[in-house]
């Protein structure tokens, strides 16, 4: 079966952000980008999958500007097999990414549609349960166990306070949670093989789609600075500050 896999270029996790002096966004000048965490998830999964010999092709999609090759390339080193970039330097949002995606799922037909919980750059969290409703698909969300059985999958879902087991008829979406695994590194020679593997680049107009999104960001902000902590030197002169200047016991 056919393993389709959507990655995001966002911010690398270890950058400290900044937001641009209009508060307009956060400045990506010289900025390491990096897959979204919970993306390289999904694409660990579907390695996971093809070397257990469930999964027969990964293909890793990206909808973003020309430098998003390279977190396709990066997936490629992991293990995807073959890239499509959709190409756009719109600001777009969710749910234009679900429409490509779908236009994707219809022309590739995969069973398998892995997606990450969440994009750590805008913390959405609706692209997989957007494109579940598209398709009409099945979708196990926040993922930390797949088995994959015959056409069915089972996805154990963390929820509040413990764990659902879903069951999906195929083809059905999942979207990733932080303990479904841990994404191995790349070995040099797998890089190497990556470049040559097929990239595709198309844009959002060959699935019909406009990448204007309808949601404008008002204004971005950085949380309040932290003031620097003191050291005190005993229990009492603890609880007296405790008592007297934060004013909380
Ligand atoms: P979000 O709903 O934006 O938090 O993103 C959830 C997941 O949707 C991400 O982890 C990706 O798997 C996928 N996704 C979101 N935006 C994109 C994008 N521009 N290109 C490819 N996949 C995306």
């Amino acid at each position: 079966m056919k393993a389709l896999v959507a990655v995001k270029r966002v911010v690398d996790a270890n950058v400290k952000v900044r937001v641009k002096p209009d508060n307009s966004g956060v400045d990506l000048t010289n900025v390491k980008m990096s897959i979204n965490p919970f993306c390289e998830i999904a694409v660990e999964e579907a390695v996971r999958l093809k070397e257990k010999g469930t999964v027969s092709e990964i293909i890793v999609v990206s909808i973003g500007p020309k430098e998003a090759q390279e977190q396709i390339r990066s997936s490629m080193a992991l293990g995807a097999d073959r890239g499509i970039l959709v190409e756009t330097t719109d600001d777009i949002g969710a749910l234009e990414v679900a429409k490509i995606l779908k236009g994707i799922v219809e022309q590739e037909k995969p069973e398998l549609i892995l997606l990450g919980k969440q994009a750590i750059d805008d913390d959405s969290n609706q692209v997989g349960q957007m494109l579940g409703a598209l398709l009409g698909a099945g979708q196990g969300t926040f993922a930390s166990v797949v088995n994959v059985a015959g056409d069915k999958v089972q996805v154990t879902r963390e929820v509040d306070g413990g764990l659902q087991t879903v069951e999906l008829t195929l083809p059905a979406i999942i979207t990733t949670d932080l303990r479904l695994n841990e994404p191995r590194y790349a070995a040099l020679p797998n890089i190497m093989k990556a470049r040559k593997k097929p990239l595709e680049v198309k844009s959002p107009t060959d699935y019909g789609v406009s990448a204007s999104t309808k949601l404008k960001t008002v204004k971005v902000e950085p949380p309040a600075e932290r003031k620097a902590g003191v050291q005190v030197k005993s229990v009492d002169e603890l609880v007296e500050k405790l008592k007297n200047e934060a004013k909380v016991i």
